[in-house]
């Protein structure tokens, strides 16, 4: 499902990832590369030509960006990847530039956050949304206490791929703007379970926090059957679960907008894969 082109836009301002934890395993960065045949390891990360996007002015003098968007930041490497330590201070320039807008990255790198900090940091910049991703208890256990001891000024915890059950409930608290959850897409994704997905939500709900279930993964299992599910359904099928809870309420745009839309194109439930 696209993301509609009003709202949105991407910056990459360099490609290329280590990997660093069992979430990394079938990278969709590293799959993007195979698919379109990268020259480049996909391990070598490299500036890209979009580094000073945000701030690229139109002949009129009025930014290419237009103020308002909600830029998703860093989605073909991690933002805090210590390859791009050289480069993140200007990152943080044109993000301070641009407060007319609203950074989002997400990273497992959390606890390299805080010696990536720009000095004039304070309890965190309005505009920078900072997602957590993690996707088994021992990293969830490792990064969450992290995450929450730090300056941020928007927090989502981004559980995905999710590679088995996990309980966050001890990390969740008002500090979290949203919890979003999703199984592993790819050719060999490992599976999903619907329960697993159940659980977290439940926490969730018991701490009053936005859940967003925002895809399946490619091999989802509901009562003890797998389904596999090709890439176009499984945010179309996630929708259809019906399961999200308190998503467009609270700040963190991107599951507002997601939330909103429907696949009229695609009429199975998950209960009826
Ligand atoms: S941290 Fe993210 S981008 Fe980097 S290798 Fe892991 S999954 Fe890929």
């Amino acid at each position: 499902m696209e993301r509609p082109e009003s709202i949105y836009a991407d910056w990459n301002p360099w490609h290329g990832c280590t990997k660093i934890s069992p979430g990394c395993k079938f990278c969709y960065v590293y799959r993007q590369d195979e698919m379109y045949g990268s020259a480049e390891a996909s391990s070598l990360c490299r500036k890209t030509k979009a580094f000073d996007m945000p701030v690229r002015k139109k002949r009129d003098g009025s930014y290419k960006i237009p103020s308002g968007k909600i830029i998703f930041t860093c989605f073909t490497s991690d933002f805090l990847l210590s390859d791009a330590d050289e480069w993140r201070d200007e990152c943080w320039k044109m993000m301070k530039e641009r407060s007319d807008c609203y950074f989002y990255f997400f990273t497992k790198r959390i606890d390299r956050l805080e010696k990536c900090l720009p000095s004039d940091w304070g309890e965190g910049y309005d505009n920078v949304i900072i997602g957590c991703t993690v996707e088994n208890q021992d990293r969830a256990d490792h990064r969450l206490p992290i995450f929450l001891s730090l300056p941020i000024k928007h927090r989502s915890v981004i559980v995905s791929p999710l590679l088995e059950s996990i309980d966050i409930s001890p990390y969740l608290d008002s500090r979290i703007e949203e919890v979003s959850v999703g199984g592993e897409s790819g050719r060999f994704a490992r599976p999903c379970h619907y329960e697993w997905i159940l659980d977290i939500r439940q926490s969730c709900i018991e701490k009053n926090i936005p859940f967003y279930f925002h895809q399946t993964g490619a091999n989802f299992v509901k009562d003890g059957r797998t389904y596999r599910i090709a890439r176009r359904f499984q945010r179309s099928q996630a929708r259809k679960a019906g399961i999200d809870f308190r998503i467009g309420e609270g700040f963190i745009p991107e599951t507002a907008e997601y939330n909103a839309e429907t696949d009229e194109d695609f009429q199975l439930t998950i209960d009826g894969i």
